[in-house]
């Protein structure tokens, strides 16, 4: 590519914001921010990424489009499809690559505004599952390493995240300062301390005027938030209610509960919702709602200790004393769909955690939708499933950020857009550079080729910026002492090279 022709310029200066990465990212003529847009450069380089992602990672994966309707999670439609498609044992296992845009709905990355390539494992058995697991993991960290990025052994708690810390990051995360446990917002899990055993009582009906929080009733019956059950409620895409059951010191995880729903598309129900299901709001009960036309009844497994909480009793201004669960009221679902916020108990060591940010580059988790396949032996059988996740735009801003000096970008070979900046000076020095390049390209070398009439310090200016791997300047002085002078970007030194040897051992063997 000619520097001439290059569309996007690089800046001098641009106003600071974001990480020191992300500056650099717009200031070589990678990214613009209004509109978000990557330019050539940066589209070249995530298209780098991808395909190190792919050779790392999902070789066997075929790609795939979906257009999931208005709400719907691209996760969910992938599995409508897959549902579909896969019949038997012989269609397994499969892989499919689907790729997202910002703001398409997915269970993955709820909060943040970027794209994800998504690798859906569909597996017969979760040994075969495991097993892939194993072997992705293991690819992920040659990905990374080969990305000169160091993530932090992922942490698996039901799902893996490989995590870059950095201040001001577009992750939202929690982190223990004690034992160094780190998740995503939208995935951590929380130390659920169990309350200690009681002998359940009989249910008891109480007047409750006014109370129609959790801190009201709690307060009026004198009793601790977490000896309330508290309820949440949702909608799915129809507007059927999904009523969830927590425990009142406890607020509700949306991702993993419409993970524990099989990927169902929530959103908070509406009063008018609650009044068709039968539901008086602020005094909503769990008790009898079975077979009342809702979607589903979720119980958060806080309620599996302890015992006597107060709940609603579905009837204005009244409350019931001494619910136990599952004695007074069945779920149709059992998980762990607790959200952790800052200074909710670790789940390794207990210690309160601390809210943060950095950057998710990788995420690879299980998922249990609920599809099934033709055994061998003419039964059904659940498919597993794993969903492996990369943020290609997150990955481009930690290796932007991990990634250079005072003057600029250093690309890591493997996602560099081009591997040779070469560097014509004077007119004796460009045309000789012209004949360079013209060898260089038709043995398959990407060379980015500055051929502009700018002065030399400009162009080492902009040589640096951009970052690419190897430098090569062709001017009088280098042609005087017998070729080209390179030098690496990481590197002080440079050094004169025959041309000759020197498309040997850049383009070798071609
Ligand atoms: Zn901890």
């Amino acid at each position: 590519m000619r520097m001439s022709q290059l569309f996007g310029k690089t800046l001098r200066k641009v106003e600071a914001r974001g990480s020191e990465g992300m500056v650099l990212l717009v200031r070589a003529g990678f990214l613009r921010r209004e509109p978000h847009a990557w330019l050539p450069l940066g589209a070249r380089m995530l298209q780098k990424c991808r395909e190190l992602w792919d050779a790392c990672l999902s070789q066997s994966a075929q790609q795939m489009m979906v257009r999931p309707r208005p709400k719907e999670a691209v996760e969910k439609a992938v599995m409508n499809i897959a549902g579909k498609e896969i019949a038997s044992y012989r269609d397994l296992p499969a892989f499919l690559e689907v790729e997202t845009r910002p703001g398409s709905k997915t269970l993955f990355h709820l909060e943040e505004d970027t794209t994800a390539i998504l690798c859906f494992g569909f597996h017969s058995d979760p040994e075969e599952m495991e097993d892939y697991i194993t072997e992705a993991v293991k690819g992920v960290s040659r990905f990374l390493e080969a990305c000169g990025l160091e993530a932090p052994a992922p942490q698996e708690s039901d799902g893996w995240d490989w995590i870059i810390p950095l201040e001001g990051g577009p992750s939202r995360l929690v982190r223990c300062p004690e034992c160094g446990y780190e998740a995503p917002v939208r995935w951590a899990k929380i130390r659920k301390e169990p309350l200690p055993p009681e002998e359940p009582r009989p249910i008891e009906e109480v007047a409750t005027p006014g109370c129609t929080t959790i801190e009201a009733v709690a307060n009026f019956v004198g009793v601790p938030k977490n000896k309330t059950a508290k309820a949440v409620f949702y909608s799915d895409e129809n507007g059927q209610v999904v009523f969830v059951v927590i425990r009142g010191d406890l607020d509700v995880n949306e991702t993993r509960l419409a993970c524990a729903l099989g990927w169902v598309p929530l959103k908070p129900a509406t009063e008018a919702e609650l009044f068709m299901a039968g539901i008086v709001a602020g005094y909503a009960s769990p008790v009898g709602m079975s077979g009342r036309g809702l979607r589903a009844i979720v119980a958060d497994d806080s309620l599996l200790t302890g015992a006597n909480f107060v709940a609603g009793a579905n009837k204005e201004g009244y409350h019931l004393l001494n619910v136990n669960y599952p004695r007074d009221f069945k779920a149709d679902a059992e998980a762990d769909i607790a959200l952790a916020r800052p200074g909710d108990p670790c789940p390794r060591c207990g210690a309160p955690l601390e809210g943060g940010c950095g950057i998710v580059i990788a995420s690879l988790r299980r998922a249990r939708p609920n599809l099934t396949y033709n055994t061998p032996e003419k039964t059904r059988a659940p498919i597993c499933v794993s969903v492996l996740a990369l943020y290609p735009e997150h990955l481009a801003e930690a290796v932007a950020q991990l990634h250079h000096d005072e003057r600029g970008l250093m690309w890591p070979r493997a996602l560099a857009p081009y591997q040779v900046h070469l560097i014509g000076l004077g007119e004796e020095g460009l045309r000789a550079a012209e004949e360079l390049y013209q060898k260089l390209t038709a043995r398959g070398c990407e060379v980015l080729f500055d051929d502009r009439d700018e002065s030399p310090g400009v162009k080492f200016t902009d040589a640096d910026l951009i970052g690419l791997p190897i430098r090569a300047v062709i001017g009088k002085r280098s042609l005087a002492q017998g070729g080209v002078e390179v030098k690496e970007r990481r590197e002080k030194e440079s050094k004169i090279t025959e041309m000759d040897s020197f498309i040997a051992h850049i383009a070798p063997g071609s």
